[in-house]
């Protein structure tokens, strides 16, 4: 069977009503705290509490939101297809539309980590606190940061999401969702890739030259999903 890898960024999930770094409108948390701050690996821990503060409201932010279409069709994509999900996203909303084994290259906000002692939990939703709550290994507090990759820290599953990209060959397809191509250079990714390549974004990005995909949709991912939905079955059909 051919190999299907579907990579997403934010795009999607703004179309559930969550804020992103990019959208930071006037009531956006982004716009209330400044990312060279509350997500910069090498001054986090200077700015423990502040960290903490915006980690745990966007996390009570996740909850209150729902997947919406284009999350539904990736999950069905994997039962139907085998599609392998890669995601930028920090947000568990292919999760909760019944996607399994996502491989979150940015890490996962409903999870934390303790650098002292590298153990990593599940969160949920809930806010840490600083005065009560702790590393249930080693008990360190200072320690304690948000299991998503900062800005100027390494991304270790990048190595694995290079390897993916790498085995596809040109029987293979390769959906990219709701990207900016600013953080992963996803223009190069389309141009390298030996795989049929389609890239659905709200719109042009000024980062990826389009000509580089065999197949450009432009709308919402919820809109667009089911035109998506129907090339992908289209594509495949033809293998
Ligand atoms: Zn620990």
């Amino acid at each position: 069977m051919r190999q299907f890898v579907l990579l997403t960024g934010s795009g999607i999930s703004a179309d559930s009503g969550l804020d992103t770094f990019r959208s930071s409108g006037g009531q956006s948390l982004w716009a209330r705290y400044d990312p060279d701050v509350v997500c910069n690996f090498d001054v986090w821990e200077e700015n423990f509490e502040l960290v903490h503060e915006f980690y745990s409201k966007r996390r009570m932010e996740l909850a209150d939101v729902e997947p919406n279409a284009a999350h539904k069709m990736a999950a069905e994509w994997q039962k139907k297809y085998g599609a392998e999900l890669i995601t930028q996203n920090v947000d568990d909303l292919f999760e909760r539309a019944g996607a399994r084994n996502v491989l979150h290259v940015h890490g996962r906000l409903t999870a934390l980590r303790c650098l002292a002692c590298e153990t990593e939990w599940e969160w949920g939703y809930q806010a840490f606190e600083p005065a009560r709550d702790r590393c249930p290994h080693c008990g360190g507090l200072h320690e304690v940061k948000p299991d998503v990759v900062f800005f100027n820290e390494k991304a270790p599953l990048y190595q694995k999401l290079w390897e993916r990209l790498d085995s596809l060959s040109h029987d293979d397809l390769l959906v990219i969702i709701g990207t900016s191509g600013n953080v992963l250079p996803i223009a190069g990714i389309a141009r390298h890739s030996r795989a049929v390549t389609i890239l659905s974004n709200l719109a042009s990005e000024p980062a990826i030259p389009e000509d580089f995909f065999d197949h450009v949709l432009h709308g919402r991912a919820a809109e667009t999903a089911p035109r998506l939905d129907a090339l992908v079955a289209r594509i495949l059909s033809e293998s």
